[in-house]
């Protein structure tokens, strides 16, 4: 009975430690190994070296450590009859939703600003917005986005959402597809992009949308880098139309030290931390789907292939 990590760029001893002590009788293989390929069905992934996994031929399952699948689909020679699985987490979603809901209010109440101010020990009281003068605009009303919603909302916020489909969430609005994309823009004073990046998401961001904000507009883009035009939004905040952004995913990660969004002074950048799995407790999950695999049972978190998410 054994399991596989496989990961770039991610220390994986905490999924192995998570994994262990919940089921000390399974075995965690960590790609790559030299041990017999045939053995593995189920792996754990994130961020695989491309192709690898058409070197298991009984792979029936790759599980996402995070939310977001885009680095599984993304892979041309992903085996076709392997199902994928995601991690959706109560801490996960809450870890969103507090940090969505902390950028807003920081941007309401104009603190980056005093932090510049700080470091040149300039006094210089500014204005300030309140709830009811701007509408937050939650692009992506899924699992992370209708939580961050409701919590703005709870916190007086006006608060609507753009997604797919139509939704019956309590007093805020949901509009769907590309037909009522502009409505929604034109009345989103703080877009939010916590959709899922799919060949239809890619580049969502861009010039174009962000002219149809009102002006003077702030985008929040915690979702993934290639949702945003990096030049676009560059643009945008040179000529006012956007007023600033606060960026937690990016094309490049780690951001490299010369990329422009580190010195603009309408940029806040963090290093991809809006909302960070526990494998603690995403481990639990996803052995729940082991076991159910190993039983022939039916998966959770199953993702749609041909959606993308
Ligand atoms: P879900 O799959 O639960 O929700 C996706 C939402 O996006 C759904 O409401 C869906 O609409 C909507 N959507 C998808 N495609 C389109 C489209 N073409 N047009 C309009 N709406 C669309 O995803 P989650 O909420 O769990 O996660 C969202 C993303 O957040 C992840 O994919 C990941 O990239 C990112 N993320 C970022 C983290 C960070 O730390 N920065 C941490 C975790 C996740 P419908 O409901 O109608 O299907």
């Amino acid at each position: 009975m054994s399991i596989l990590l496989v990961s770039r760029g991610r220390d994986v001893s905490p999924w192995i430690d998570a994994i262990q002590s919940e089921r000390p009788d399974l075995e965690v293989r960590v790609y790559p190994d030299t041990a017999p390929k045939e053995d593995i069905t189920f792996a754990i992934s994130w961020n695989h070296p491309l192709g690898v996994f058409k070197e298991f031929p009984n792979l029936k399952c790759i599980a996402s450590m995070g939310a977001g699948v885009d680095h599984i689909l993304k892979d041309p020679e992903l085996p076709e009859n392997v199902v994928i699985t995601r991690v959706t987490d109560e801490h996960l979603t809450n870890d969103m939703a507090t940090f969505t809901t902390a950028v807003v209010l920081n941007y309401m109440r104009g603190l980056s600003a005093y932090k510049a101010a700080e470091n040149e020990s300039h006094w210089q009281p500014k204005p300030y917005l309140r709830q009811r003068d701007f509408t937050v605009g939650v692009m992506g009303m899924g699992v992370l986005g209708a939580e961050a919603a409701m919590q703005l909302k709870k916190l007086g916020f006006s608060v609507q959402g753009w997604a797919k489909s139509h939704k019956n969430i309590e007093a805020i609005p949901v509009y769907a597809g590309a037909d009522e994309l502009d409505y929604f823009l034109a009345t989103s004073h703080v877009l939010i992009c916590l959709l899922p990046l799919t060949p239809e998401t890619a580049n969502i961001l861009n010039k174009t949308t962000f002219e149809k904000l009102p002006e003077g507009a702030y985008v929040i883009n915690v979702a993934r880098g290639e949702h945003l035009v990096e030049e676009d939004l560059l643009e945008m905040l040179d000529k006012g139309q956007l007023a600033g952004a606060s960026l937690d995913v990016f094309r490049t990660e780690p951001l490299p030290k010369e990329h422009p969004f580190w010195e603009h002074p309408k940029i806040d950048v963090t290093p991809h931390i809006a909302s960070v799995t526990n494998p603690a407790s995403a481990a639990k999950q996803i052995l729940q789907n082991y076991d159910r695999l190993t039983m022939g049972e039916p998966l959770i978190n199953i993702v749609s292939r041909t959606k993308g998410y």
